[in-house]
């Protein structure tokens, strides 16, 4: 076993086990103890450990051209670039690549802020952006800012309400950036009605309305977008997590009015778009695009829901699609997610003290299903 704290920063709570090994929704620690995940890395995993269309796709990239760098094209890029483009914001739509969530929001809050050359940025109570420093002045949560002022100034937050909304954006505001399911602070869908507020203000005032579908994107709720599930089409989109089947990438996604924005200088990075991350990223959407896997998210959500709800001591759930948290009424969430991992071999996250949240892989059977409810009904049984 390699379990060690010697050389790593203590910013993670690690739990003490060390994987060897994955496959589908499975994974194996390094005594070879199997486990069921229903984590996903955070969400990452949504085809599966080492699904073998992903795995074939970086093997093949990796042998043919791992990297050129941005002053060059590369088939992966472009047939990626033009997929997410046609499959999500319209004619016009333009994408620039990231290697990770907190970058794609980056992007898209220079680009907001350049097309209105400067103005504000208005975020929502519970958000969680990233931890950069314009992804996190967007992330109003005392806990993860206050050690790391003065942040960026221009930045406030307001309810995740249809009135607050309203209120909170004014000529001077450059972006509305909200996660159309909140997913770091424990899963909480916001209503169709403060989507359509947020899009009627931000049109009223000609500010930039970004929805940051970095957890709740690609399949994730039922629908390759969440936003195709609501009344409202965003500006700017940002992807990351389940994008590359493990590898690190992002993107902002820009939709006609914005895609524009950016001129050459204005923004780069050295890594973005390589041709093994695009290489993956489009098996990813191989699976993740397939409606029949769409609508089983959907309704395996709803039973997961249903039958979350009636175990023992388990309080609100919520959710959208395989995107779920419930509270438990006793509270101890990061004592249950322990003892489902070292007791169950149930992979499992604690948003807060008192709600779980469970992100399996999108491609889970009825069976493993039924056996992580299974095992969680036994670590809540009185
Ligand atoms: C995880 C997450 C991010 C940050 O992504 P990183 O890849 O960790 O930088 C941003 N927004 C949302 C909604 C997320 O869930």
């Amino acid at each position: 076993m390699t379990i060690s704290d010697e050389h790593l920063t203590a910013n993670y709570g690690r739990f003490p086990v060390e994987f060897a090994r994955g496959l589908g929704t499975r994974l194996w620690d390094a005594d070879g103890h199997e486990y069921l995940d229903f984590l996903a890395g955070l969400g990452v995993s949504n085809v599966g450990h080492c699904h073998p269309a992903v795995v074939a796709a970086i093997q093949e990239q990796a042998a043919r051209l791992i990297h050129v760098g941005n002053l060059f094209y590369t088939a992966p890029m472009v047939a990626l670039a033009e997929r997410l483009a046609r499959t999500s914001l319209g004619d016009g739509t333009k994408v620039f690549f990231t290697n990770s969530g907190a970058e794609a929001v980056e992007a898209a809050l220079k680009c907001a802020r350049k097309a209105k050359q400067g103005g504000d940025v208005v975020s929502l109570h519970r958000a969680f952006h990233g931890r950069t420093y314009g992804a996190l002045s967007a992330t109003p949560q005392e806990a993860k800012q206050a050690p790391f002022a003065p942040l960026v100034p221009g930045f406030r937050a307001c309810e995740a309400t249809a009135a607050a909304v309203r209120a909170a954006v004014d000529d001077r505001t450059a972006a509305l950036i909200l996660e159309p399911v909140q997913g770091e602070s424990g899963v909480w869908p916001l209503d169709d009605a403060v989507l359509a507020a947020a899009r009627e203000a931000c049109d009223a005032h000609g500010a930039a309305l970004i929805f940051d579908e970095v957890q709740c994107g690609l399949g994730r709720t039922g629908s390759l977008w969440h936003f195709e599930q609501s009344s409202v089409v965003p500006d700017l989109l940002t992807t990351a997590k389940g994008l590359g089947g493990g590898l690190p990438v992002g993107a902002l996604i820009a939709g006609p009015e914005y895609a524009g924005v950016f001129a050459p200088g204005d923004h780069g990075s050295t890594f973005p778009g390589g041709p093994v991350i695009a290489a993956a990223a489009h098996a990813v959407l191989d699976v993740v695009t397939d409606p029949r896997l769409l609508a089983r998210v959907r309704e395996l959500g709803e039973r997961l829901r249903a039958e979350l709800a009636a175990l023992p001591g388990v309080g609100e759930v919520r959710g959208a699609g395989l995107m779920t948290a419930c509270d438990l009424t006793a509270g101890g969430a990061p004592e249950l997610v322990r003892r489902a991992l070292l007791e169950e071999r149930l992979v499992l996250n604690a948003t807060g003290p008192a709600t779980v949240r469970l992100l399996p892989p999108l491609v889970i059977s009825d069976a493993e299903l039924d056996e992580a409810l299974t095992r969680l009904r036994r670590l809540l049984s009185p």
